[in-house]
């Protein structure tokens, strides 16, 4: 039987704020154990917890660039349950109202046509500690500095069809929710992960199948993983006409599948309450307006205006997903010199070169000594062609990694590319010259002889000649037509 996948996704985004949600403790991350606590993360009896006013304009802005309703007024509720990691016993969270609700991102479908994945919900809530489980010794230790750091997490409805359109959203949503400075969105220090929701129904039936959850994903490639491993597991499951249990799965990134944490029969029952120590949470219309003021372009403008720019559909997926790719873009065409731009060229050196660099650096465009200024001298010297594209690539990791001057590094080491038409055309004749068998060999018809007599050339001129253009001489020379093409450029 054909079946339709449909998934949902729950996605942990850590608000990017310097203290936690209900406390001053600091949310930075690697400290030693259990230094970043106090009486309010750790659950002391008697501690009063206060909410952090940014962490609230962070959870606005998110839902004000998706689209979604921001709740004048909103509520924390206790989410009972025990866990050693989780001092109160309960986490803190929004049930109803939560600060956003409604809104939606748009994706491409997997039949091409744009599709948009509609949002239920974004909430806030508090993170627990963590369990540091040492094998050795064969005990459990607490850590508690993360207890209490600020999340929202955003609840999509069941609008997705398949792995690729689930990591597509993610992507774009990380990209989002980057830009804006909602989180830094570091996805291996668990600062933006996910929950997936995924069931199965015959194709065309409007009802919903049974649905695993599998818990806490934090890379795009185990989202993908994962759901394709679910989607073969539960239609075999229905293939041999058995029954699919609601159940919350792990993923095993080594083994490369699912297993169960528990079924349903042992889900929790969390008696949400509202939490009596927080006042409900307001946002006033003024408020809202000034964060929608603050917004930048959201993905769609984005998207339609590098577009516009000339890019190329992948050049433009790619600035938008990339943490601050797009800001690094941006700056580097408003200094490029002269009034072309350098857009296309400065997306292809990026998309080509530069942003594989950063991201085998595993740091942010922005975090790199190569500036957008230089980047713009590097467009501008590939553009006016002192600079062909053999030597752009062989500069670039040099270039990159020491936040070198191109325009410096090209006057030092006599790199510009020979655009003396003279002194090309002689090396042109001369590599003739020096290989009278090959020129006899292209004479009798064997075009491909051509290649090896290019290389002879670019060697000649250290790889300073323009690959194209030193085709051009030597097939002048070649033909007996000894001054070189006369076209200029
Ligand atoms: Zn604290």
């Amino acid at each position: 039987m054909e079946m339709d996948t449909v998934i949902g996704l729950e996605i942990h985004a850590q608000l990017n704020t310097r203290t936690k949600l209900f406390c001053p403790c600091p949310t930075e991350f690697g400290a030693e154990p259990n230094t970043n606590i106090c009486e309010v993360c750790t659950g002391q009896p008697g501690a009063l917890p206060r909410m952090n006013g940014l962490a609230l304009e962070l959870a606005a802005k998110a839902g004000l660039a998706l689209g979604s309703r921001v709740n004048e007024r909103s509520l924390f509720s206790r989410k009972n349950y025990f866990y050693p990691d989780l001092p109160n016993g309960f986490q803190t969270s929004q049930l109803d109202p939560p600060v956003c609700e409604g809104g939606g991102l748009e994706i491409t479908s997997d039949d091409g046509s744009p599709k948009r994945v509609r949002l239920n919900r974004i909430h806030m809530e508090d993170d627990a500690g963590k369990c540091v489980h040492d094998e050795r010794r064969g005990i459990t230790l607490v850590d508690l500095n993360r207890a209490g750091t600020p999340l929202i997490e955003i609840v999509t409805e069941p609008d997705i069809s398949s792995a690729r359109e689930a990591v597509e959203f993610l992507r774009k949503l990380h990209g989002l929710l980057v830009r804006l400075g909602v989180t830094r969105g570091r996805m291996e220090e668990g600062e933006f992960r996910c929950d997936v929701n995924i069931s199965l129904k015959p194709k065309g039936s409007p009802v919903l199948g049974v649905r695993g959850e599998i818990k806490n994903l934090n890379s795009f490639r185990f989202v993908g993983q994962a759901i394709e491993y679910e989607i073969g597991r539960q239609s075999g499951i229905y293939a041999a006409g058995g029954r699919v249990l609601q159940e919350t799965l792990h993923f095993d990134s080594q083994k490369g599948e699912t297993r169960s944490l528990r079924s349903k029969e042992e889900a929790h029952d969390y008696r949400y309450f509202p939490q009596p120590d927080l006042p409900p949470v307001y946002i006033s219309p003024d408020l809202v307006e000034r964060l929608r003021l603050e917004l930048p372009e959201g993905p769609e403008e984005a998207a339609d205006r590098l577009l516009s720019l000339g890019l190329k559909d992948v050049q433009a997926q790619l600035l938008m997903e990339r943490r601050g790719a797009l800001e690094y873009f941006d700056s580097a065409v408003a200094a490029f010199p002269g009034t072309s731009g350098g857009t296309a060229r400065t997306a292809a050196l990026m998309e080509e070169l530069f942003l594989p660099h950063c991201q085998k650096e595993g740091i942010s465009p922005l975090e790199s000594p190569f500036t957008p200024d230089l980047m713009a001298k590097l467009a501008g010297l590939h553009e006016d062609g002192t600079l062909g594209r053999r030597k752009v690539q062989e500069l670039a990791e040099q270039l990159f990694s020491g936040g070198l001057d191109p325009v410096k590094v090209v006057r030092d080491r006599g790199l510009a590319q020979i655009s003396d038409e003279g002194e090309l055309g002689r090396m042109a004749r001369e590599v003739v010259e020096a290989h009278p068998e090959e020129a006899a060999k292209y004479r009798s018809g064997q075009e491909k002889i051509l290649s090896f007599l290019v290389g002879r050339l670019m060697k000649l001129s250290a790889g300073r000649a323009e690959p194209r253009r030193a085709g051009e001489l030597l097939r002048a020379a070649l033909s007996g037509d000894g001054d070189g093409g006369g076209e200029g450029n």
